[in-house]
């Protein structure tokens, strides 16, 4: 423990430098002098600011939603590669449970704008966005000025790639790929929507990860290493976030039938399944839609399989 505090020091530093930028530092007001590792630096620590001066934040704050013509109480969620598949069945499963959806894709502007279409007949605003995950310039660019505008209250990190190979014959590039989309992305994504989420005090955060990150998969050490690895960071960031009133958690279904699975070999994984059936993007979307919910407040930091029993 006495040998992490170091980093843990370096780490808020780089934190108050980098909110220093941001204009923020006064209103977190965080400290290096942390006494245990475990010490959250978005703890509540504002002793230094009067209540006077936090009301005027808020105030400040809903005056930016007004400026955005969207109503105060009206509640978005982000879907992180919504446009097929399970980020789709989830965007639909939201916007009937009433959030209007900022949905995002990389390159298939036919699906997403079907999708867009869908979510509209639930009566439920759909805005599509463009851009590649995996960049981070593009990603801030999308939505960094958007979400100070008016922060989401629901992030679903969704998108995802696979490279399959066996290690022994796996690139360089399907390596980088899938690590660069499925795990840079999720830094990409939270970098540029989570300091307004802190500031609102509010939020949930879903990540997709798989069954193949908890348990392995062979032809898959790319992917199941990116799926491992968002585990790790939902959990910590969990930690981080969690006195904010932000609930963190992950899904991590089996083999659920969509594009990205309709080249598996279905009859050798079914025998597999105690359940006896592939899931579906719905099997997903009603999981997500609890830990979305208010049904769902204590649920938080947790990895919840959607497999049909292929991962006891
Ligand atoms: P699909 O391939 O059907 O959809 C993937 C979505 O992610 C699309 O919206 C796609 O956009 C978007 N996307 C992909 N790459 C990028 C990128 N670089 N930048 C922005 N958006 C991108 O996948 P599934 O619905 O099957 O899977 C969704 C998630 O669930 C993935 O993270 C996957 O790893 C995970 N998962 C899936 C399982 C399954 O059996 N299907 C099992 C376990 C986990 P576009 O339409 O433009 O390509």
């Amino acid at each position: 423990m006495y040998q992490l505090e170091p980093k843990l020091s370096d780490f808020l530093l780089d934190l108050r430098r980098s909110l220093a930028h941001k204009g923020f530092a006064k209103i977190l007001n965080i400290s290096t002098g942390m006494p245990a590792i475990f010490a959250n630096p978005y703890a509540s620590r504002s002793r230094h600011i009067s209540s006077q001066k936090i009301a005027q934040l808020r105030l400040k704050q809903k005056g930016r939603k007004k400026n955005t013509g969207m109503k105060n109480n009206e509640k978005i969620a982000l879907i992180v590669g919504g446009s097929r598949g399970i980020g789709k069945a989830i965007a639909i499963r939201l916007a009937r449970s009433g959030f209007n959806i900022w949905l995002t894709y990389r390159s298939n502007h036919e699906a997403a704008q079907k999708t867009k279409e869908e979510i509209e007949k639930t009566g439920r605003f759909c805005e599509i966005l463009s851009f590649d995950v995996s960049d981070y310039k593009e990603t801030e660019m999308a939505l960094g000025k958007k979400a100070d505008e008016y922060s989401p209250d629901v992030v679903v990190y969704n998108a995802g790639i696979t490279r399959d190979n066996l290690l022994l014959w796996m690139t360089k590039e399907e390596w980088d790929s899938v690590l660069s989309v499925n795990l840079d992305g999720f830094y990409n994504i939270m970098h540029a929507i989570l300091f307004p989420m802190l500031r609102e005090k509010q939020g949930r955060i879903v990540v997709v990860s798989s069954t193949s990150g908890q348990i392995g998969q062979a032809g898959q050490v790319n992917y199941s290493a990116s799926k491992a690895g968002l585990i790790g960071a939902a959990k910590a960031l969990a930690r981080e976030v969690g006195k904010k009133n932000i609930i963190v958690n992950v899904v991590a279904p089996g083999v659920i039938e969509t594009d990205m699975t309709e080249d598996l070999s279905k009859e050798k994984i079914l025998p597999l399944i105690p359940l006896n059936r592939f899931g579906s993007s719905a099997d997903v979307a009603s999981v997500v839609n609890f830990l979305c919910s208010e049904e769902n407040m204590y649920i938080h930091g947790q990895v919840i399989g959607i497999n049909g029993g292929l991962a006891i």
